[in-house]
């Protein structure tokens, strides 16, 4: 469904990706993993058309995308859920969900994707209209997913969802992309938590300073001694 082929993208005269080639099959969870500084970010930033594409291609359902912005990426269905999550702390929950919905004109579709968010985090609709900035680090997690689900996207871009909160809101979020995938969006995962990631994800890459090094399924990732020895630190 999605499909890069040696795509080349950086800041400025800094190149961070060196001809990244990757797969994400329709319905599927694929995690990206890597240190700090391998071009995690990067790489869902190219995907969401947030940085130009300088070199390969992007091919999503079946169109090339390599030129595309990022509104005509959100309107194809990606969403991304940033690193820092970047939710409106002055904003009601409500509110913040709303502004996810912003490309949707029909008020019943929004209603339906707001319901649909409600039920995957029943916090977030206990906490309807409470100031986003009151919400605990994970609830402010849910939020951020929820809002980049309320545009419906069939594929969702998700990086580091676990940094800085705590394991029981993390298990939380991880049980839900699990049902978010069985409703139908694929999620593309950057994730320091390896172990974890490994366990929920269909297929994996690691990258290295803008290049894929290793690539398998979650499975054989998980038994992989050099995953293990660089990368199963973070708990
Ligand atoms: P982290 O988990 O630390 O965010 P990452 O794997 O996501 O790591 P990226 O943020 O994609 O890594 O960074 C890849 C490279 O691009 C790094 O060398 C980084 O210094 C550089 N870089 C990232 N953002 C910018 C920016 N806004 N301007 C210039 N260079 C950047």
């Amino acid at each position: 469904m999605l499909e890069l082929d040696r795509v080349v993208s950086g800041y400025g005269s800094i190149r961070a990706l060196h001809g990244v080639s990757l797969n994400v099959p329709r319905g599927s969870i694929v995690t990206v993993l890597g240190a700090n500084g391998a071009g995690k970010s990067t790489l869902l930033r190219v995907v969401s058309g947030l940085l130009p594409i300088w070199g390969g291609d992007l091919k999503w359902e079946g169109r090339w995308m390599t030129k595309k912005s990022t509104r005509e990426m959100v309107r194809s269905g990606v969403a991304h859920c940033p690193e820092g999550r970047q939710i409106f702390p002055l904003l009601t929950v409500y509110e913040n969900l709303q502004m996810g919905g912003y490309l949707r004109e029909d008020r019943k579709t929004v209603k339906r994707s707001m319901d649909q968010v409600f039920s995957f985090f029943p916090r977030l609709k206990e906490r309807a209209k409470q100031r986003a900035g009151t919400l605990s680090g994970g609830e402010q997690q849910m939020l951020a997913i929820g809002r980049s689900l309320m545009s419906h996207p069939r594929l969702l871009l998700l990086d580091e969802p676990s940094l800085g909160i705590a394991p029981k809101l993390v298990q939380e979020i991880f049980g839900i992309l699990r049902v978010i995938q069985e409703e139908g969006t694929a999620v593309l995962l950057v994730e320091q938590n390896a172990r974890l990631a490994l366990q929920l994800a269909d297929y994996a890459y690691v990258l290295e300073l803008g290049r894929v090094v290793i690539e398998g399924t979650g499975s054989e990732l998980a038994k992989d001694s050099r995953v293990e020895e660089r990368y199963f630190g973070v708990r």
